[in-house]
């Protein structure tokens, strides 16, 4: 194995969604959605598979079908309140996974530090790790008077922020942060964004904004706040988004990054002699989704517009049953998943050593003995911040009343 890649040869989605299929357990753990996807995204992959340009079987442009980022760049310009230049200013990638991939490797160089933000989704530690680069690592804390409540917000989990200037320094290449957040589902207010971007712009540091669930939130007093929105940030910042979590259908694997020229530049260098360009019928396939988006872009029924009172009653439900059977959640105010403090319920069975983290082995118990598989949360932080919320697992609420209704039946038989 090359030396870069010496350390990071765990992975909590290789080893728990198989575990899942292995014990047949009901799945409320990695994040996927288990019923159809939107009606016409079906629909615009049969017309698109049936339709008589046959180039469409062929490669397309290396950055982007040209469908695609025209789309793109009409569907997010009123949000970035700019034009989006769609053949400089977007790449189309096989994911946001490449997304972030192509954006740490495009910008840092070996020594360089990048901050991140803990709980973090788990790739970004590896992925700063294997470009050369020192990870540099600030948790959100709870709030005193959250820690032992039994029912907690993901806006009681907040960044100190003397702390988090005190991370920045000369070698300070980037900062990523991911609002909507996975997994803790926190939406970082305007407030927060504005330091972070003050002390972006005080340090020349670029920002990378993962916002693969923009569409997912739940309070309209605490909606999505894009960061490249604020004042002389557009410049210094890369913005993420997932087809896979924009059209509920994680199995497409399309992602872009969007922002301005010289930074995109970087992340097509990168880009270009990996995958070179990704596969384009299901760009043309989006491309179609966003088009008919668009036309009915300020209306109730645009899927982006109804996503959340899809999920907002599964949200609760979930929440109901893990606070009857003894655990305390933290309800989160965007993304599908929630974090449950499971100490009370387990009390003393489980505990962190030199091997293993606590939040692991009640994982792994509840997947194989009682077939619920849910994601261990330390999975989400580095080896030097674990212990602290080791107490913790995560589940994903967009599933099936089926599925949940299944799992919280087997949640009731833990009290
Ligand atoms: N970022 C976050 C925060 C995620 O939760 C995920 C998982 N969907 C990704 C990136 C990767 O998304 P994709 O499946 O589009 O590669
Ligand atoms: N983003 C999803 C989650 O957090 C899936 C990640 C994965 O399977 N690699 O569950």
């Amino acid at each position: 194995l090359a030396k870069r890649f010496l350390g990071l040869e765990k992975n909590i989605w290789i080893e728990f969604a198989a575990l899942a299929v292995e014990h047949k357990a009901v799945n409320v753990g990695q994040g996927f959605i288990d019923y159809e996807p939107p009606q016409y995204l079906i629909d615009f992959w049969k017309a698109t598979v049936n339709d008589p340009n046959i180039l469409l079987h062929q490669y397309t442009r290396g950055f982007g079908h040209r469908r695609l980022v025209e789309a793109i760049s009409n569907v997010y310009s009123p949000f970035f309140n700019r034009k989006i230049d769609p053949l400089n200013e977007i790449l189309v990638t096989g994911g946001a996974y490449p997304s972030l991939f192509n954006s740490f490797h495009g910008f840092l160089n070996h020594g360089d530090e990048a901050i991140l933000i803990e709980p973090f989704f788990d790739c970004y530690e590896p992925m700063v790790r294997s470009s050369g680069a020192v990870p540099r690592c600030i948790a959100l804390k709870p709030t005193p008077a959250s820690i032992d409540a039994d029912i907690s917000s993901s806006s009681d989990w907040v960044l100190d922020k003397d702390e988090l200037e005190s991370m920045f320094n000369s070698r300070t290449r980037l900062i990523i942060i991911n609002t909507p957040n996975n997994p803790i589902g926190k939406v970082f207010t305007r407030e927060e964004l504005e330091h972070i971007a003050s002390l972006c712009q005080k340090h020349n540091v670029i920002c990378i904004s993962d916002e693969v669930y923009e569409w997912i939130t739940y309070d309209p007093t605490k909606k999505h706040i894009r960061i490249a929105t604020l004042p002389n940030m557009w410049e210094r910042t890369v913005t993420i988004g997932s087809a896979g979590k924009t059209f509920s259908s994680t199995g497409l694997k399309l992602g872009w990054t969007i922002g301005p020229k010289h930074l995109i530049r970087c992340c097509q260098i990168a880009h270009q002699d990996c995958v070179y360009t990704c596969p384009t019928l299901p760009q043309e396939v989006i491309a179609r989704c966003f088009e008919y988006e668009l036309t009915r872009l300020n209306s109730p029924e645009c899927y982006f517009n109804s996503i959340p009172s899809e999920f907002i009653g599964k949200r609760d439900k979930l929440v109901q049953a893990l606070k009857e059977c003894g655990m305390k959640p933290v309800v989160p105010d965007g993304g599908y998943f929630v974090l449950a403090d499971f100490s009370q319920l387990a009390g003393d069975q489980f505990q962190s050593d030199a091997e293993d983290m606590k939040d692991f082995k009640f994982v792994r118990y509840l997947t194989k003995e009682k077939q619920l598989a849910t994601i261990p949360v330390t999975g989400f932080y580095t080896a030097e911040h674990r212990r602290s919320v080791d107490k913790y697992i995560r589940f994903c609420f967009a599933k099936k009343d089926e599925t949940l209704d299944k799992a919280i039946e087997i949640l009731r038989k833990l009290k």
